[in-house]
């Protein structure tokens, strides 16, 4: 202790990494996202039990990678492509955070998405720090192998400045990337390496990649257990005058990408009604009353590229507008800053689900709290994704898939306590087959993905809710005050390396 206290005075000489101009921007005067993110951990940092040296190494960003390199086109041009990997924070390694492929990526957004990483993984109590990165590029204006050579090209610059690894720095999908880019990450960085744990050095990879069931699906299904949770608390429905239970209520969701898709249907099987779905380019109002069919408006985006033009629902060019209309929840899934004084006097929902990162600004917030609009936070709403990754991780260093054990085992003990079971007390009768196999059944690696995302999802939407409540605060303050003290404690107990 005595040693901790002597250091402490070092932790300001740290030098912080600078802040760039301009982030992404809504409103005149409205804080750009890395702002944003810095002032709602402020706004946590009063309440947490840490002294001012830690928080401001746990604000910092520490390391940002500039990248700038040249693809040769199809057309034989040669464009310079800039990318960025932020690493927050390093007090848990390794760190973590998605890959976004977008035209607006800079450096100042990769480092709010990194800084959110380290605090996400610290809140659901993840071995992880925090990372982002970025390439700044539009991936429709892209053929396949453009892309493919993009990608593998990031990833060496990436192996060859030691900013990937399955202990330094875990790659994933983000907004407009996905499995296949991940399977590129992945095979590139074994090209150059030697390592046993090659395939840890990225997740979200397609599952024939060394890839995790469930991925894809987790940080929707992850964003579907809190609302469950929330419209099953009385305290939680009672105070939007709603009643219990997600049947039957009214849902708005912007982005119908992979986190929109996943949260609409997890949310249209447990009854709710999908009323509006904004998109780029074009979005949809339901019309009959029940609800927009989720798998149907999937099926025809899969063949027409676009929602626009469904058959079976309104479409609206004017896609923010859909963000206004009357509602129960609102999900936005789509990008930063998409909720700001510009449109919040005008939403109407009764919840916001964030689903996406950081879709709300601060001065938004405030408005939308003094009209009574409850926000479920990004740090806890869409951490199911990282949640999964770390599973995924788990499995590749492992070198066996969750089950493949215990699965058989589990089956003829369960078959073994049945045969007992009815001898004693069956008088003679037997359980059909059919009723046997349910009750038998040994758990596969889905059953363990659904359960551990499952459990850490409940647990620390359990921990949110009860320290907001202790601490008097909004969820998102109560997610960053438990994510602020968990990494303090971490550097308390670590000291300062020399
Ligand atoms: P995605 O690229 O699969 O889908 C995003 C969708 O949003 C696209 O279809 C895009 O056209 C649409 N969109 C963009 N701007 C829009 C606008 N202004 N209005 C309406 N629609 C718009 O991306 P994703 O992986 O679903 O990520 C969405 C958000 O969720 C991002 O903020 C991302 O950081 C966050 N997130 C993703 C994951 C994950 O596992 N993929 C995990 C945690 C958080």
């Amino acid at each position: 202790m005595r040693r901790l206290l002597s250091l402490k005075p070092q932790w300001s000489a740290i030098a912080f990494f600078p802040r760039f101009k301009s982030s992404t921007c809504v409103a005149t005067g409205e804080p750009t996202f890395l702002e944003a993110v810095d002032i709602y951990f402020e706004k946590a940092a009063k309440l947490a039990a840490a002294t001012p040296d830690i928080l401001n190494q746990i604000k910092a960003c520490n390391n940002l990678l500039k990248l700038q390199f040249p693809l040769k086109r199809s057309d034989g041009t040669v464009q310079l492509i800039e990318a960025y990997r932020a690493q927050h924070s390093h007090h848990r390694l390794p760190v973590k955070g998605g890959i976004r492929m977008a035209p607006n990526v800079e450096a100042n957004e990769t480092m709010a998405l990194a800084a959110l990483m380290t605090f996400k993984c610290a809140l659901v109590d993840i071995p992880f720090g925090g990372a982002k990165g970025g390439i700044k590029v539009d991936p429709t204006k892209y053929c396949l192998l453009e892309k493919e050579a993009i990608v593998r090209r990031y990833t060496s610059e990436l192996v060859k400045k030691s900013f990937i690894g399955p202990a330094l720095d875990v790659p994933a999908p983000d907004y407009g990337t996905g499995p296949q880019e991940m399977a590129w990450i992945k095979d590139t960085y074994e090209q150059l390496r030697s390592d046993i744990n090659g395939s840890a050095c990225v997740t979200g990879k397609p599952l024939e990649e060394g890839g995790i069931h469930g991925r894809q699906e987790a940080t929707g299904l992850g964003v579907f257990y809190c609302l469950r949770e929330f419209f099953n608390s009385e305290d939680c429905v009672n105070s939007l005058g709603l009643n219990l239970g997600i049947k039957g209520k009214s849902f708005i969701i912007q982005g119908f990408g992979n986190v929109g898709r996943h949260t609409s249907t997890f949310v249209q099987e447990a009854g709710g009604r999908i009323i509006a779905i904004a998109e780029l380019g074009g979005g949809l109002v339901d019309e009959s009353g029940a609800g927009l069919d989720v798998g149907q408006v999937q099926r025809y985006q899969e063949q027409h590229g676009t929602i626009s033009g469904f058959p079976r629902a309104k479409t609206v060019l004017e896609t923010s507008s859909l963000l206004e209309l009357p509602c129960d929840v609102l999900i936005p899934a789509a990008l930063e800053s998409q909720i700001h004084t510009g449109n919040a006097a005008r939403i109407q929902a009764k919840l916001i689900v964030e689903a996406a990162n950081g879709p709300v600004t601060p001065p938004a917030e405030k408005l939308l709290e003094e009209k009574g609009i409850i926000i479920l936070p990004d740090l806890l709403l869409n951490a199911g994704g990282v949640t999964v990754s770390y599973f995924e991780w788990l499995k590749n260093l492992n070198h066996i898939h969750f089950g493949r054990m215990s699965r058989r085992m589990e089956e003829h003990g369960k078959k073994e306590l049945l045969n007992v079971l009815e001898h004693q007390f069956g008088n003679g009768n037997r359980l059909s087959e059919e009723v046997r196999k349910v009750l038998t059944k040994g758990n596969t690696e889905a059953d363990f993905v659904s359960s551990g995302l499952e459990e850490t999802m409940l647990v620390t939407w359990e921990k949110v809710k009860n320290t907001a409540k202790q601490r008097g605060c909004n969820f998102r303050t109560a997610a960053y005050l438990i994510a602020i003290e968990r990494i303090a404690a971490c550097y308390k107990v670590n000291g300062i390396f020399p």
